[in-house]
C-alpha cells in the first residue's frame, strides 16, 4: 500500500524483502529478495534508492547500521530501537510523564515472582521483542502458574504488565514531517478478539470529542520526543475514570489506520510517503464515519461476497498461505458522512 501511494506521487519504489516471496513486490517497480544479513544485498539496494522507510519494527541495529551509509532511514532509528523492547518503550513513556500499564522488568524465573508480588494479579508477562497479535503473551491470573509461563515464553527477557481494567481501546494515526508538522487522525476504537485486532470505528463510539483530542495531545509529545519523521500508531487504554494510558507505539503505518484509505482524503500511507520524502503532509481531515474490519484466518475464503456491498471496499494482501490468526486483508464499509468536515 506504501508502494501504491508512492507510485501514486510519481515515485519509484524497490522492495527489499527476506520473505520468499514479498508481497510487496507484486506493486513496486523492483525487488531484491535477500537476508537481512546479507551485507552486499543490502549495500546495493540502499545505494539504488533516495531514502528508506519500513513496515514493521523488528530490525536488526546491524541493518540499519549497513543502510544508513548510504541514505537516510526514516522513521529515524531512537523510533525504533524504542518500539523494538517493551521495557525500553515502557521507561520512555514513563519518562515522558505519560500513563502506562504498570510494568516490572523480568529476566529470571526470581524477578517474575518478585514483579508479580509487586504488581499481583491478573498481570500478563509479555516477551519484550518480536511480540505481535498477542504473541509472546501468557496472562497470568494466580501466582503458582509463574513457573510454566516462564517456561512457555523460553525463558525470554519479558516484562510483566499489571492487567488495566479498560473501559475502551483508542488509537492514534499521527504524522510528523521533516519540518516538525505534526497531522494527527481522529482517534479509532479498537476492538480486539484473542490479542488480534477484529475492528476498528472512527468515529469513536464511547470517547467523548474531548478526551479524543487529549488523546492527539498525548500522540503529538510522543512524536516530538522522538523527533520523529513518518506516521506512527499509538495504541492507548480509556479507563473508568477516563485516564488514558499509552499500551504501545509503533513506528509505522498501523493496523488501526487502515480506516483512513476510505474515511479520508489524504490516507495514512500517502502521509508516511509524504512525511519521509519531505512534501506537505495532508490535512488528516476525514470524510466519512468508517467501521475497518480485519478478514482473519480463513474469513478471507468469503470475502467476495463483499463486493455486492455498494458501502464496502474491500483489500486482499495477496498472501499465499492462509492459517488462522493470519490476517489476509480488510474492508472498509462507509457507516455515513462526517457531520462537520473542518478544513
Ligand atoms: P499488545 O500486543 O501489547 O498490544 O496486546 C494486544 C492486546 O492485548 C491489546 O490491544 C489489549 O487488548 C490486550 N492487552 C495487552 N496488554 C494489556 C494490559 N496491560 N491490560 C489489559 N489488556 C491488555
Amino acid at each position: 500500500m506504501l508502494a501504491m501511494s508512492a507510485a501514486q506521487l510519481g515515485l519509484s519504489t524497490h522492495i527489499f524483502s527476506s520473505e520468499p516471496s514479498p508481497i510487496a513486490g507484486q506493486v513496486a517497480n523492483r525487488t531484491t529478495r535477500a537476508d537481512d544479513t546479507d551485507t552486499a544485498a543490502l549495500h546495493a539496494f540502499a545505494d539504488s534508492v533516495d531514502v528508506i522507510t519500513f513496515e514493521s519494527e523488528n530490525y536488526p541495529a546491524g541493518l540499519l547500521d549497513t543502510l544508513e551509509l548510504h541514505c537516510e532511514v526514516l522513521p529515524p532509528r531512537t523510533a525504533l530501537s524504542t518500539s523494538q523492547d517493551r521495557l525500553t518503550e515502557k521507561q520512555f513513556l514513563s519518562g515522558l510523564g505519560l500513563r502506562t500499564a504498570p510494568f516490572a522488568n523480568v529476566e529470571t524465573e526470581a524477578d517474575l515472582g518478585a514483579a508479580m508480588a509487586r504488581i499481583g494479579t491478573p498481570s500478563i508477562l509479555k516477551t519484550r521483542s518480536f511480540g505481535y497479535d498477542g504473541k509472546g503473551q501468557v496472562r497470568l491470573s494466580r501466582t503458582d502458574e509463574a513457573a510454566q509461563a516462564w517456561a512457555s515464553l523460553g525463558a525470554a527477557p519479558c516484562i510483566l504488565e499489571g492487567v488495566v481494567d479498560f473501559r475502551c481501546e483508542l488509537s492514534v494515526i499521527a504524522a510528523r514531517s521533516r519540518a516538525g508538522e505534526i497531522v494527527c487522525f481522529d482517534p479509532g476504537e479498537n476492538l480486539h478478539r484473542d490479542g488480534i485486532l477484529r475492528t476498528t470505528t472512527v468515529p469513536a463510539p464511547h470517547v467523548s470529542g474531548a478526551l479524543c483530542e487529549k488523546a492527539k495531545d498525548l500522540a503529538c509529545r510522543i512524536l516530538e520526543a522522538l523527533d520523529y519523521v513518518g506516521v506512527m500508531g499509538i495504541e492507548m487504554f480509556i479507563d473508568e475514570g477516563d485516564e488514558v494510558l499509552i499500551n504501545e507505539i509503533a513506528p509505522r503505518v498501523h493496523n488501526s489506520g487502515h480506516w483512513t484509505q476510505d474515511g479520508c482524503m489524504i490516507d495514512q500511507f500517502e502521509q508516511h510517503i509524504r512525511a519521509i520524502v519531505g512534501y506537505p503532509l495532508g490535512g488528516g481531515v476525514r470524510h466519512s464515519d468508517v467501521v475497518m474490519t480485519n478478514l482473519i484466518g480463513d474469513e478471507v475464503s468469503r470475502a467476495h461476497d463483499l463486493l455486492d456491498e455498494p458501502d464496502v471496499s474491500l483489500y486482499l494482501y495477496g498472501k499465499a498461505d492462509i492459517r488462522p490468526g493470519r490476517k489476509m486483508g480488510h474492508f472498509n464499509r462507509i457507516t455515513g458522512p462526517a457531520p462537520t468536515v473542518r478544513r
